[in-house]
């Protein structure tokens, strides 16, 4: 199965709009956009996007200011794209905690190559425990705490061991999404894992029996017959 990425594009520019969902759409990202620095907001936090695309000279707002806000409460990667080729301007983005700056006018393959960058970076930290992922999931009264690498049900630790833990984690990463077996075995256990679900289910078994307040009917994950597993949607982003 192929999970696309989100991208959320903030820009007021028609045409630039228009080339950058064309070349991100041909390379298989979702796309969703944003004219106003306001519209974003509202994105950010219903959309889960995977990557934001950052003009800085929107209509309601300095991308500038949208960025540090952001930073202030998510670790999403954003690649900000802009007509100002000060260094200056550059050393502030990055500064403030862009992941990147690409100047306009700006060439496909650079521009593709820099989001695939930013994507990787923050899902090999997301993903493998002990590479400085940090924060929470929240939804209701599951928590997935990554500093600590647990999880809690109401306040108390299930007792994952690592593999169980890097289960979970990673279906938080994707919340809302289905994730294959396949795909899931081949994250956890190494791309020459045989297709045997047999392992994966053996764990989610223990995962349901540790999380779940009737394994039987899970609340927090499901499971897709035939194809996967679910995390249910987080609180917020
Ligand atoms: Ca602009």
């Amino acid at each position: 199965m192929e999970i696309k990425d989100r991208i959320l594009v903030i820009e007021d520019d028609k045409s630039i709009r228009n080339f950058l969902r064309a070349i991100l759409e041909a390379n298989n990202y979702d796309v969703i956009m944003a004219n106003t620095g306001s519209e974003a907001y509202s994105l950010i936090t219903s959309q889960c996007p995977d990557l934001i695309i950052l003009d800085l000279g929107l209509p309601d707002m300095d991308g500038m200011n949208l960025l540090k806000s952001v930073r202030e409460w998510s670790g999403l990667p954003i690649v900000v794209v802009s007509a100002r080729s000060h260094e200056k301007d550059k050393v502030t983005a990055l500064d403030m905690g862009a992941d990147d700056y690409i100047t306009k006018p700006f060439g496909t393959s650079e521009l593709l190559a820099r989001i695939r960058t930013a994507i990787r970076h923050t899902r090999t930290v997301a993903t493998t425990p002990g590479l400085g992922q940090s924060g929470t999931f929240v939804s209701g009264s599951f928590v997935i705490d990554y500093d600590k690498h647990r999880v809690f049900v109401d306040g108390n630790d299930a007792g994952l061991t690592q593999n169980e833990f890097k289960i979970v984690a990673l279906l938080g990463k994707y919340a809302g999404r289905v994730l294959t077996y396949d795909y899931i075995m081949k994250e956890i256990w190494g791309p020459n894992m045989t297709n045997d679900n047999q392992i994966l289910r053996v764990n989610m078994a223990n995962i349901r029996r540790k999380i779940e307040k009737n394994p039987a009917t899970p609340e927090y994950i499901f499971t897709e017959t035939g194809v996967g597993y679910r995390m249910i949607e987080a609180d917020s982003c």
